[in-house]
């Protein structure tokens, strides 16, 4: 078969985030933007601007992030019934959104249409065809996704049809068929793509699917094997119920059956985003999700461990570092090959004897829980202190901190109280500053920051921007620990650092102090360049 390139269109930013338990803050929204256009996807779906006022937000800060490939898509539905397009709010909002591509969804089943919309079938279809003309209108690049579309297939297929011909004829880019519920069986589902392609010569399809029968990865497989041009999903497969299809296997499988994307996807970093992904919206990683999970390419069985050792493809289906993954032993772990990227964007080549010990000392540190993914002013630090550099701009001589709890007042009365003291030297200065804060961590913070920026003034423009604890279960023999990710904002730069201890507020210090440091040799090569 010939193999048309295919575009990948996320939606982690939207359709993602709807799971439960599903949260990230507008700048994560962001982070993960960059790195989905680092990565060379094609299209990233932001959020709904007529859902959500975080959405709109994500909206206007998006503009000002100079992507290199990616196109930023904002989405909605068709407008409303009876109303003409120029006065729908919702439409407005797609177009304030100021996004190169709009993405909207109809409905495909008079069905639906009589029970969610409450009006006719032939309404729809105007409502369809008026709102992708007039996004049309705008500039936009308008894909239609029809929602429902398999279950409106079987129920009515010719009015289904009629559906997409009216987004088609409109001048939608890509009719997108969405199997919303997740409940269609993929022969069903392939022989629907291959019936709606010949009706569609000319157009371009894509495939919208969900987890719930397991078959998201399977049924975007099914409809690219019959031709689609357009694969939608999300990382690690996150999304509403059971969740989306999964766009880290897809993009894999693509590369693997040699199906060309669009972008020509960087699939070796396809670890390293799944991992990002992960620790943004503070879940644990599935170890044994496919061609990036920790136990992907895990061996332990003696013979296969002998196996793999005479010939890796004896026991894997793939190279784990065309993914960015590594082979994992049970006697010996011989790689390390996603930090060893990281490195070099240090400037540490692969084959340097500083690397092999940067890796081991990385490793035993995730061995205690660390997690550098998005911790990237952590891992620098660490780099420069095994190149024999000296990055910490002061030395702690205690802190203390202090919560009181009064029974007869209310917390918001001042009821909670919570204190800390910070003592530390600085260029041979002793510095003491005591700060009350909401909070323990927010207390050490303050008074860290009043003893530092008095011999630093440049540091005042550091921000904690965000705070994440993830308890780390404990493992043979050790208590369980925390992990305090910090995310830093200097300027318009962003970066993560990461502490790891058994006590909350020990690990929340470490972080807070590389913070710092790091927010200090910024500014210190910034000016050395300036
Ligand atoms: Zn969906």
């Amino acid at each position: 078969m010939t193999k048309t390139p295919i575009a990948i269109y996320d939606t982690t930013l939207r359709d993602g985030l709807q799971g439960s338990g599903m949260s990230l803050s507008v700048e994560d929204k962001v982070q993960t933007a960059r790195k989905l256009d680092e990565l060379r996807f094609d299209y990233i779906e932001g959020g709904w601007p007529g859902s959500n006022p975080k959405d709109i937000e994500f909206f206007q800060k998006i503009q000002h992030v100079p992507l290199s490939y990616a196109r930023v898509a904002a989405f909605g539905s068709t407008r409303k019934k009876e109303t003409p397009a120029e006065s729908d709010a919702n439409l407005r909002l797609l177009i304030e959104a100021n996004t190169p591509v709009v993405t909207i969804f109809g409905k495909s089943s008079p069905f639906q249409v009589a029970e969610a919309l409450q009006t006719t079938p032939e309404e729809n279809l105007r409502m369809i065809s008026d709102s992708v003309k007039f996004l049309g209108q705008h500039g936009k690049e308008v894909i239609y996704d029809a929602e429902h579309f398999f279950d409106g297939f079987q129920q009515d297929r010719d009015y289904a049809i009629c559906t997409l011909r009216s987004a088609h004829a409109a001048g939608a880019r890509y009719l997108v068929l969405c199997d919303t519920n997740g409940g269609t069986d993929f022969p069903v589902l392939a022989e629907i793509v291959r019936d709606v392609g010949q009706q569609f010569p000319g157009a371009k399809l894509g495939i919208h699917a969900h987890n719930d029968m397991g078959y998201g990865v399977a049924n975007s497989m099914a409809a690219v094997y019959e031709g689609v041009q357009m694969v939608q999903g999300t990382i690690n497969g996150i999304g509403e119920r059971v969740g989306n299809a999964n766009l880290v296997t897809i993009t894999a499988n693509l590369f693997k059956n040699e199906f060309p994307t669009k972008g020509n996807i960087d699939v070796a970093q396809l670890k390293n985003l799944s991992g990002l992904v992960y620790e943004l919206a503070n879940l644990p990683p599935d170890i044994r999700q496919p061609y990036v999970g920790d136990a992907a390419f895990a061996h332990k069985g003696g013979v296969h461990v002998d196996a793999v050792l005479k010939n890796p493809r004896l026991y894997e289906h793939i190279d784990p570092e065309a993914v960015g993954n590594r082979r994992h032993f049970l006697i010996s772990d011989l790689a390390g090959t996603a930090h060893v990227q990281a490195l070099e964007g240090l400037g540490i080549k692969k084959k340097d004897a500083l690397a092999r010990e940067i890796v081991e000392k990385i490793k035993k540190l995730e061995h205690e829980g660390y997690v550098f993914e998005a911790a990237e002013g952590s891992l620098e630090l660490l780099v420069r202190a095994a190149r024999g550099e000296d990055t910490s701009i002061f030395d702690l001589i205690e802190y203390r901190t202090d919560v009181t709890r009064k029974s007869d007042t209310r917390k918001s009365e001042g009821g909670l109280e919570s204190c800390a003291i910070v003592r530390i030297r600085v260029n041979g200065e002793e510095v003491t500053q005591m700060a009350y804060g909401d909070g323990p961590v927010n207390a050490l913070d303050l008074a860290l920051r009043a003893a530092l920026t008095s011999k630093y003034p440049e540091l005042a423009e550091l921000r904690l921007d965000d705070y994440k604890v993830r308890i780390i279960p404990e493992q043979r023999g050790t208590a369980a620990k925390v992990r305090v990710l910090i995310e830093s904002k200097l300027g318009g730069r962003r970066f993560g650092t990461v502490g790891v201890d058994e006590n909350i507020v020990e690990a929340s210090w470490r972080a807070l102090v590389e913070s710092f440091n790091y927010a200090h040799l910024l500014i210190r090569s910034s000016n050395s360049r300036a």
